[in-house]
């Protein structure tokens, strides 16, 4: 049995945290909120009164999240000082790549292995066990994370060196911020030529248009059961979400001198999409701001 203390059980790390302890892992769970850790005691794991507490104990350190400042202060003042030798150290936050690269230089310098690991899949692949896990660390010591992330996971990826799992998921999440525009402008305009949207969707879906915005997560209801426009866009993965990534995304373009104005547009517009309210829905709740239907438009 592996001693997992696992940081951060937010609308993610819950139900990552409970797939290790129904794996049989003791999981000593720490969260700030008192509400997350007593849910994560009614599942299977065991509340650490702090970081520093979980991490002295554990052959694997797991964190999720919010940010880049987050995990740089919690590896620095709780988790590298207190780290077990031979301890595994991996992030599944999304967070800026300077900081993956700056928590794997600080671990490096305390003889740790770490790697960045950022998921794809939402909180519902999160429960099950169905994230795809996109890995930076050294191609040695890859099979160790790749072992520790398995009961979490669909897939579990290496992408290259430090900080390349946070690259992979912030170039991934811009193909699908922008994809999802392309798809919403197109059902836009295909309501104004009074195309009918079915219609429009069987043969877009099966021709050069298509795309996973189109064909998985359909944002015009009817199409795809599934998708979350089916629910009025609840659930899902949420708008304010799509821009904090895009914002990493034009963040590392700026730094990089990557040229990506499309992405300079999708943070516009999801931007004021989630000025205009729609933060906690669903991302193709886009559609309804393209047609001038989202319930806020209009409002005083
Ligand atoms: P969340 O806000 O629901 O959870 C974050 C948790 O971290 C909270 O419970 C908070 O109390 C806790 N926390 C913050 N600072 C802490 C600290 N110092 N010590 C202990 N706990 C602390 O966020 P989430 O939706 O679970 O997302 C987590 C990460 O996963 C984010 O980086 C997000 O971008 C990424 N992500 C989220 C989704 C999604 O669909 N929600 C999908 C993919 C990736």
């Amino acid at each position: 049995m592996t001693t997992i203390a696992f940081i951060g059980l937010g609308a993610m790390g819950a139900g990552m945290a409970a797939n290790q302890a129904k794996a049989g892992h003791k999981v000593l769970a720490y969260d700030l909120s008192p509400a997350a850790l007593e849910r994560a005691r009614g599942q299977g794991c065991t509340p650490a009164g702090s970081a520093a507490e979980a991490v002295k104990a554990a052959d694997v350190v797991i964190t999720m999240l919010p940010a880049g400042q987050h995990v740089r202060a919690i590896y620095h003042d709780e988790i590298l000082p207190n780290a077990r030798r031979g301890a595994l150290l991996i992030d599944c936050s999304t967070i800026d790549v300077d900081s993956a690269r700056a928590v794997a230089k600080e671990a490096q310098s305390h003889d740790l292995a770490f790697a960045d690991a950022p998921v794809s899949g939402g909180t519902a692949a999160a429960d099950s066990g169905a994230l795809t896990f996109m890995v930076g660390c050294d191609e040695a010591s890859f099979t160790q994370f790749e072992a520790a992330l398995a009961p979490m996971a669909k897939a579990v990826i290496h992408a290259g060196e430090a900080g390349a799992g946070q690259a992979a998921k912030i170039c991934n999440n811009m193909i699908l911020g922008i994809s999802m525009i392309g798809v919403c402008e197109a059902f836009a305009l295909a309501e104004r030529l009074g195309l009918d949207a079915q219609k429009f969707f069987d043969i877009a879906s099966k021709s050069s248009g298509q795309c996973w915005s189109m064909t998985s997560y359909c944002p015009w209801p009817g199409p795809v059961p599934a998708a979350p426009s089916n629910r009025n866009y609840q659930g899902g993965f949420l708008t304010s979400l799509m821009l904090k990534d895009l914002k990493l995304a034009q963040d590392a373009a700026a730094k990089s001198g990557a040229t990506t104005p499309l992405a300079a547009q999708a943070e516009a517009l999801y931007a004021l999409l989630d000025r205009l309210g729609a933060g906690g829905q669903d991302f193709s709740v886009m559609l309804q701001l393209l047609r001038g239907k989202l319930p806020s438009q209009g409002v005083e």
